[in-house]
């Protein structure tokens, strides 16, 4: 028997996502933006666990998995690889000639070239911004960010620390594009800390709009719909960054939370002589990319940039927030512990839930110390 390769398949592989959809039935419920659709699964329905991204012609499904735009129209018709070919390509002998092909390949080629000087200058726009809010910021200590930190972390007022990572600004605008257009949706006080590439340039800021009138001593901020926004938000590229609180990792030990509160309250706790505290900014930037579904903590080791301690550190603990959801931040946690320790095999990682007021000494009993 020959095999002959199927030229289809090659056409079917060369066509983008968006030329597919337009080959499928409407996906009910799939709300699409410029970037991706969301909405309930073609296969197993529910709300917002599907969602597919037009510019990197993926889909995944929270529950039944992902793939690439071949494997999309196998799930909505719920039909074989050889027969997705057919409905994308046709029946065999019906190829389309050389050239056609290679008119695709190029297009093709200059999309995919232009969507990444897209998103290069998009991003130094970004950095640009994020540079100029810091600029605008005050001196930290003094202020009502120093008040806001001193409300959420006990006993923050005993350290000593100069924490140059913080800046205030007394009134800066919240703004979010919504339907192509900027809207301030509020004003107010701003905790302003610099996020560190891993080269050590300031590359974004974390803002924390503060309101010490509310319970969680954050802003409440609502979208024009009524949906409730968060009150703490990256300017810049965050990308493998961490806003480091104290110490530049130079020594053994490296302490790292999610957010700035939760490594705060290690730091407060801390017994570990010479450590340096940084927060890993949120959990995505800590796990990086990851094989496998919400609660996979296999790191993608060719994923991109994520948090990963500088090559000195040979102690990590990874602060688990009580307040986050279980299941998921344990995952992700272990992601980037699984990480660091295959870039830098003489790094142990240690994951340690943190304890309010708690003692950091209890909090990080190594395995097997009672
Ligand atoms: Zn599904």
């Amino acid at each position: 028997m020959t095999l002959v390769h199927d030229p289809r398949i090659d056409d079917a592989r060369n066509r983008t996502m968006r030329e597919v959809l337009d080959k499928l039935p409407p996906l009910a419920g799939v709300k699409f933006g410029k970037r991706e659709g969301v909405g309930p699964c073609p296969k197993c329905g529910g709300n917002d666990r599907f969602s597919i991204n037009l510019k990197s012609g993926v889909y995944n499904c929270r529950s039944c998995g992902g793939g690439d735009h071949i494997r999309l129209v196998q799930l909505v018709l719920d039909c074989t690889f050889m027969e997705a070919i057919e409905v994308l390509e046709g029946e065999r002998g019906a190829e389309i000639d050389p050239a056609e092909r290679e008119r695709r390949r190029k297009a093709q080629e200059e999309q995919r070239k232009k969507d990444k000087a897209d998103e290069a200058r998009y991003r130094a726009w970004a950095i640009r911004d994020a540079v100029s809010i810091w600029q605008a910021g005050e001196p930290f200590r003094g202020t009502l960010a120093e008040d806001y930190l001193a409300f959420r972390v006990p006993d923050f007022e005993l350290l000593p620390h100069t924490f140059k990572c913080f800046r205030f600004i007394p009134d800066l605008p919240y703004v979010k594009r919504i339907k192509r257009r900027n809207h301030t949706l509020y004003s107010g006080p701003v905790l302003v800390a610099a996020v560190q590439a891993p080269d050590g340039m300031m590359r974004a800021v974390h803002r924390t709009w503060i309101d010490l009138d509310q319970p969680s001593g954050k802003a409440q901020i609502f979208a024009p719909d009524g949906e409730q926004l968060p009150s703490k938000v990256v300017r810049g590229s965050k990308q493998g960054g961490a806003i480091r609180l104290t110490g530049n990792a130079c020594g053994s030990s490296l302490v790292s939370g999610e957010g700035i509160e939760t490594t705060l309250t290690a730091l407060v706790g801390g017994v570990l002589p010479g450590a340096s505290y940084w927060a890993g900014v949120d959990l995505g930037n800590m796990s990086g990319k990851r094989i496998g579904g919400k609660f996979s903590d296999e790191p993608d080791m060719d994923g991109g940039p994520s948090f990963v301690p500088p090559c000195s550190v040979s102690d990590f603990w990874l602060i688990k927030d009580g307040d986050s959801e279980p299941r998921q931040t344990q995952a992700q946690l272990t992601a980037c512990a699984k990480r660091a320790m295959r870039i830098n095999p003489g790094l142990s990682a240690y994951i340690v839930p943190s304890v309010p007021g708690g003692d950091l000494n209890n909090m990080i009993k190594r395995p097997g110390e009672q």
